[in-house]
């Protein structure tokens, strides 16, 4: 008997919506990196990259509700809902647009503070989506997908102890002159990614 038999795998979909080839191969190379990363101490994780484009029906759904979400600049929230629906269990999907795609325009509508990206719903949710339009900072892509992955932004940590906030990903602006080298995350975010992994590979 496989003893893992019953554990869901965590899986983190990627997903290029208007991008060129060499911005796909950047996104599959930080998502993989984050993996890589993910795997070691201290989160000692398993997350699964896949790409949207490989699967085919997958891939019908999650356009046609991202071409609703860029089409009605109030329904980002009932979007998002819509295309974790579309998501097998313990999945999340990460989006990379432009900074000038529809998405990008909705996603700062909804919520001002989200200049760079977005992950909604997140939390202790058994999916979770996100979007990511700012170009090539690869410190980004980590911050919404670690949103997806249970963290919650450092300014809600509120301890010092716990958070070297200069330093760590989840800061409000990640990018490579202020994010230390992994693990770049706080104590409190390492134990809300691996409360969220246990809550996900047992749903
Ligand atoms: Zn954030
Ligand atoms: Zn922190
Ligand atoms: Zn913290």
């Amino acid at each position: 008997m496989n003893p893992t038999k019953n554990e869901q795998m965590i899986v983190l979909y990627w997903h290029c919506l208007d991008m060129k080839e060499c911005d796909e191969r950047f996104l599959a190379n930080a998502i993989e990196q984050l993996c890589q990363f993910l795997k070691k101490e201290p989160t000692r994780l398993a997350v699964h990259p896949k790409r949207v484009k490989d699967e085919r029906e997958l891939v019908k759904k999650v356009d046609i509700i991202l071409d609703k979400i860029r089409n009605q600049p109030d329904e980002f929230e009932r979007g998002a809902w819509n295309i974790v629906e579309v998501l097998p269990a313990a999945a999340h999907l990460l989006v990379y647009c432009m900074p000038c795609s529809g998405i990008a325009k909705v996603a700062v509508r909804f919520k001002n503070e989200a200049e760079w990206g977005i992950t909604y719903p997140y939390g202790l949710t058994i999916n979770s989506f996100a979007a990511v339009y700012q170009r090539g900072n690869k410190f980004v892509v980590w911050h919404e997908a670690l949103h997806l992955l249970g963290a919650n932004d450092c300014s809600d940590c509120h301890s010092a102890e716990c958070c070297d906030s200069a330093h760590d990903i989840m800061q409000h602006i990640p990018m490579p002159e202020n994010v230390r080298n992994w693990p770049f995350l706080c104590g409190k975010n390492v134990t809300r990614i691996q409360r969220k992994a246990k809550y996900l590979t047992h749903v």
